[in-house]
């Protein structure tokens, strides 16, 4: 561990998994670019367990994301945040938000959205078809009064916050200063129908909380980024700088994925592999065959 009198202030860096399967490669090398990313700077390294989807998460990855942290030789500072433990404040922020009137209630289901998007319905965003707004055009305060009786999910009404918010801004270090994009991912569900909140909002609130400087983390959240500057204007919260880094493929070009456990830090742990040499090795970009840096 960093001793507090040795760390800068000016740099708090997060890694932030969901304990939703085992960590892999593409975990590991996260990892690295975020805790080298803070130490070379001398600034905290915090770790941060995104566990609000409780139908997912377990008890038993959390212990295993832990471990492989530990064998990596990742030391992280304070104790380990867990989101579960921060429900209300994700709570209180939709309520903010509702009250500004940019969420509405969405009644759409898995089949309603899926034949939306056999139908085309759906335009194609970065991350897969993006929500055609259906339960936009309801009549506000009908929906409101479903809502009371209907399973629903609240959807970002990006139009209506762009409205307030302006243009807006953000600072990549690897990828240079972005123009806001809030509409790129559509009208992200900010609070799921079987979930207390959605990704989104709980990772711009917590970045906030726990003082995070800069958010380091893989070019897959590149887009969603967007969302998250929107979120920061709408509830008032500081932007961090950011660095999306590049990620690690298989031979298929595709991206690591939880549920391959031949590629999980487990196996290799209990192998008997070394974490430290593997570290060492995806520091100077050696990679297992078949997986590479995209
Ligand atoms: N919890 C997210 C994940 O495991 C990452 C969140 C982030 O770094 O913003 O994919």
């Amino acid at each position: 561990m960093t001793s507090s009198a040795q760390l800068n202030p000016d740099v708090v860096v997060r890694f932030a998994p969901s304990p939703n399967g085992l960590l892999h490669l593409g975990h590991a090398y996260a990892a690295m670019v975020a805790h080298d990313f803070a130490r070379e700077r001398g600034g905290r390294f915090l770790l941060r367990i995104e566990d609000i989807d409780s139908g997912r998460s377990r008890s038993e990855f959390v212990s295993a994301i832990l471990e492989d942290l530990r064998w990596l030789g990742l030391d992280w500072d304070g104790d380990v945040i867990f989101q579960s433990d921060r429900l209300d404040s994700y709570a209180a922020a939709a309520e903010r938000l509702k009250v500004m009137n940019v969420l509405y209630p969405c009644f759409c289901s898995r089949s309603d959205l899926r034949q939306l998007q056999e139908g085309g319905e759906h335009p194609e965003g970065p991350d897969g078809p993006v929500y055609p707004r259906t339960c936009r055009d309801l009549d506000m305060e009908l929906a409101r009064k479903r809502a009371r009786s209907e399973p629903h999910s609240w959807r970002l009404d990006v139009a209506r916050a762009t409205a307030i918010t302006g243009p807006l801004q953000w600072t990549d270090e690897r990828h240079g200063p972005q123009q806001g994009r809030p509409g790129l991912l559509g009208d992200v569900i900010l609070v799921p129908r079987e979930m207390p909140v959605a990704y989104h909002l709980a990772v711009t609130l917590d970045d906030a909380r726990d003082g995070i400087t800069h958010v380091v983390r893989g070019d897959d959240l590149f887009a969603s980024t967007h969302i998250h500057r929107l979120l920061q204007a709408l509830l008032d919260l500081p932007t961090p700088v950011y660095f999306h880094h590049p990620l690690l493929r298989d031979e298929t070009g595709g991206k690591l994925a939880k549920s391959r456990d031949s590629a999980s830090l487990s196996v290799l742990r209990s192998a008997g592999h070394s974490g430290q040499k593997l570290l060492q090795d995806l520091r100077q970009g050696i990679f297992p065959v078949g997986i590479s840096l995209l």
